[in-house]
């Protein structure tokens, strides 16, 4: 079987056959059910004449079906090319001609548009989830059920060490989003470390919201239950009230989200709400404001928030807090096993542990990516002599704890003087009626930038522009003040609730920065 990630499937399946793998709400897929069906699917990809190394693309929200291709694709030897079901026909149309995809999955709600679009890269065949009556599948689909009954079942087909298991698309540091080529080998690692650093075992039941699509949804959760025998409790789309519903209803154990989330959570009313089942959350994807981190764990007496830092291109985690007694509030902890990180500064001169000057974090070991697939260019860029260079800028307390300060790219320069926005931001969010801020810089002709700040305001609560600059003037030296505040209903945020920065600049109207 050699070190195909499927193994994991198998093993989990030989020990707990009859175990729920999967909750859907309807009824459950066992362990024994999700080999069996990702077996025959398998086959029929096999039988299909894809190749060991040719791509399938995904194009569904978390649903059982999305987690029956992932493992036939792996088992198969083929590439799983998870997409955003959020991608409309164009975005599709590229990441299809780009990843060289032959196959995709996707569900009837977005078929038409796929098909229109798998149809200008010609030669993709397109399969559809839920597509009986009325929702039949357009013309030159098949039926998802087609592939489910496979010519009998593949169980693995051996990978070779250097075997790219997944492209995940990201954008990186800069430019159009690019695949980010995952190894068997890097996930395999990456979710064994995450689940022992976590105490997972057999009884876990994880919450299943962060979406699969995303490297932290795919690999710390996905991956980490069944590598673990856990179950994984499947959420389709966030919302506090159904992630709240999930917990009670199946007992989960852990629950893994972005800061977004917990934020959501925290405002719901939890008095009434049986939490008692968790025993471990984590966040990562963005950093978690302490007073989120704080008013979640007063809601939820037992349960720390383990901050836990990575990117698409580490395979998930690279740094991570590993307990409630261990933990630095405000750092995402320490590198995992196997992965070290360094701080560059620019001159690429690392920057030792203790001098808390901040600069560029990059990180080495095996969960750094293959490279960009097909962009031999940006993988020179992002990858040297071993270490990935992440864009991101940060430092090491004097006991290794790594801080994350901000992204290179969205570092204000104001008169000289470097703002990291997320320092004013953790300002704001301590304000009583701040429920969401981000902070950004406007081209100024005297300081080269200047400060905004674009908040939102928790249900009820009146937010004044001026008293919140007052606010961070007493909290603040004054040349990280925002000199302007926008306020907003709401903050767009990304697939997995990020707040994009790129997109607050378009809805209020200031201009995007030159890369
Ligand atoms: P992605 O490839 O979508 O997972 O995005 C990776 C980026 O998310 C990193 O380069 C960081 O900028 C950011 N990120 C992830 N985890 C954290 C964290 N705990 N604190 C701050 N930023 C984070």
């Amino acid at each position: 079987m050699g070190i195909n990630l499927a193994t994991m499937l198998r093993e989990s399946a030989a020990a707990c056959p009859d175990k729920p793998l999967l909750e859907t709400g309807g009824e459950p897929f066992t362990y024994r059910q999700v080999d069996e069906a990702s077996g025959r699917i398998a086959a029929s990809l096999r039988a299909l004449g894809l190749a060991p190394g040719a791509k399938v693309a995904v194009h569904l929200p978390n649903v059982a079906e999305f987690v029956l291709t992932y493992f036939g694709v792996l088992k198969a030897g083929l590439v799983l090319v998870p997409l955003n079901p959020a991608l409309r026909a164009a975005e599709i149309a590229y990441h299809l001609a780009d990843s060289e995809a032959e196959l995709m999955v996707t569900s009837a709600a977005t078929a038409a548009e796929v098909t229109a679009a798998a149809t200008e890269v010609s030669g993709v065949r397109c399969y559809v989830v839920g597509a009986t009556g009325a929702e039949a599948p357009p013309p030159g689909t098949q039926p998802f059920e087609a592939l489910l009954r496979g010519p009998g079942r593949v169980d693995t087909t051996p990978t070779g060490a250097d075997d790219t298991a997944v492209l995940l698309y990201t954008s990186g540091t800069t430019g159009t989003p690019k695949g980010a080529e995952l190894t068997h080998f890097q996930l395999y690692m990456n979710c064994t470390v995450a689940g022992e650093l976590l105490g997972y075992t057999q009884r876990d039941v994880t919450v299943g919201v962060l979406p699969l699509f995303h490297v932290f949804g795919l690999s710390s959760v996905l991956n980490t239950v069944v590598r673990f025998g856990a179950t994984l409790v499947l959420v389709p789309k966030f919302d506090a009230a159904a992630v709240l519903d999930a917990i009670e209803k199946h007992r989960c154990t852990v629950f893994a989200g972005v800061p977004t989330m917990f934020f959501a959570l925290v405002r719901e009313e939890l008095t009434d709400r049986d939490l008692s089942s968790l025993r471990a959350a984590n966040s990562g994807g963005a950093a978690i404001p302490e007073e989120i981190l704080r008013a979640f764990e007063a809601r939820v007496p037992g349960v720390a928030i383990l901050e836990g830092y990575g990117l698409s291109e580490t395979a998930s985690a690279a740094t991570f807090n590993i307990s409630a007694a261990q933990r630095k509030i405000g750092s995402v902890g320490k590198p995992i096993w196997g992965v070290e990180v360094a701080v560059l500064d620019q001159d690429d001169r690392e920057l030792p542990p203790g001098s808390e000057h901040v600069g560029e974090i990059v990180i080495r070991g095996h969960n750094v990516m293959k490279g960009y697939y097909r962009c031999p260019g940006d993988t020179a860029e992002a990858i040297r002599d071993g270490w990935l260079r992440t864009g991101d800028l940060g430092y090491r307390d004097a006991d290794g704890y790594l801080f994350v300060v901000d992204r290179k790219k969205d570092l204000i320069i104001r008169g000289g003087y470097n703002v990291y926005p997320r320092e004013v931001e953790e300002v704001l969010y301590t304000h009583p009626a701040v429920a969401e801020a981000a902070v950004i810089g406007r081209p100024d002709p005297r300081l080269g930038e200047e400060i905004v700040a674009v908040v939102a305001s928790k249900p009820g609560k009146h937010l004044d522009a001026g008293d919140l600059i007052g606010f961070a003037r007493k909290r603040l030296a004054g040349y990280k003040c925002p000199r302007e505040v926008r306020i907003v209903d709401q903050l767009p945020k990304g697939p997995t609730g990020k707040i994009r920065k790129a997109d607050l600049r378009s809805a209020v109207s200031l201009p995007q920065r030159p890369r």
